[in-house]
């Protein structure tokens, strides 16, 4: 008894100990795993990262649980795009003091960078019984793309911001931080240069990609996409979009279509069934990419080779 009790006790006083520790440890905590890698190149040797959304979930649709709202309360740095895209995180951010908070689509230098969202797939969901027409999120979703982490630019503005922030708060590890935003600027010049030499061949070879996801590698890079299935990949691609792309499919304008890893739709294959075009995949959340100090450039990379090894040949 006394041995159960006394064991009892270890374990509720390390659970105390551990959430103790929790708050008083330092940590960046990221929505999405492709700010995790930023933010961890930054923070690397001087505090740990963190990234709420799991591997495989979707960046559109998450659902915070009570765990990660603990750890967005703890955390001593959070990075976010914003609420228009992680709509998950909103509220639970703006309880975040904004000493503590960087906000990807609020940082200065990125306004101007921003795209342009396709609405077009609206039209697609003008029926009687599309409940999520309702929602201000899938409007505001439309109104600008808000994927920020497939930007180069805006990757390396957010790194400085998140080194400013961190070096605010711990002030004691400036050197370090200050070697590891260099560190990440020469490596993120590295692959943007290999990256643009493996793509610019590709220039003009037209593809579709799973969702709307990847304008500013597209833009960043030349690529030539001819469209998307869908905004949100939580929607169902309409039936007038989908004649759309097969007829281009079928008139060959198009080398590839994309899917995703998490998104292999039934939909994607019907439509090239029977066409000479290839299938591929793309991962905008980078999900078998560890966190570290090389992460954000291994990503870059991984997303060329993806499409590199779709649209190469003929
Ligand atoms: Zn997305």
């Amino acid at each position: 008894m006394l041995h159960k009790n006394t064991l009892l006790c270890a374990a509720l006083s390390a659970a105390l100990l551990g959430g103790a520790a929790q708050t008083a440890n330092a940590a960046v905590v990221t929505s999405l795993k492709p700010l995790g890698f930023i933010a961890s190149a930054i923070a690397d040797g001087v505090t740990p990262t963190d990234v709420l959304l799991p591997d495989g979930a979707s960046e559109h649709d998450y659902s915070l649980r009570p765990s990660d709202v603990k750890r967005l309360q703890n955390a001593d740095l959070v990075f976010w795009v914003g609420p228009d895209m992680e709509a998950f995180m909103a509220k639970s951010a703006q309880q975040i003091p904004a000493d503590k908070r960087v906000t990807m689509a609020e940082l200065d230098g990125v306004k101007t960078l921003l795209m342009k969202g396709a609405d077009d797939d609206e039209h697609d969901h003008e029926g009687p019984s599309h409940e999520e027409e309702k929602s201000d999120e899938h409007h505001h979703h439309g109104d600008y793309n808000m994927h920020l982490w497939l930007s180069p630019e805006i990757a390396r503005l957010s790194a400085v911001a998140i080194h400013d922030k961190l070096v605010e708060v711990m002030p004691q590890s400036r050197a370090k931080l200050d070697a590891n935003l260099q560190a990440f600027e020469a490596s993120l010049a590295r692959a943007d240069k290999q990256v643009g030499d493996e793509l610019a061949p590709l220039k003009g070879k037209g593809y579709f990609v799973f969702h709307d996801a990847y304008g500013y590698f597209e833009k960043h890079y030349g690529l030539t996409p001819l469209g998307h299935f869908t905004v949100n990949p939580e929607i169902q691609p309409g039936a007038q979009r989908l004649h759309e792309i097969r007829t281009q499919l079928v008139e060959q304008k198009a080398t590839c279509v994309f899917a995703e890893p998490q998104f292999r739709p039934a939909v994607v294959e019907a439509v090239a069934r029977g066409t000479s075009v290839r299938m591929g995949t793309l991962d905008p959340l980078g999900i078998s990419i560890k966190l570290g100090k090389e992460s954000y450039p291994q990503f870059l990379a991984q997303l060329s080779n993806q499409y590199v090894s779709c649209l190469k040949g003929e």
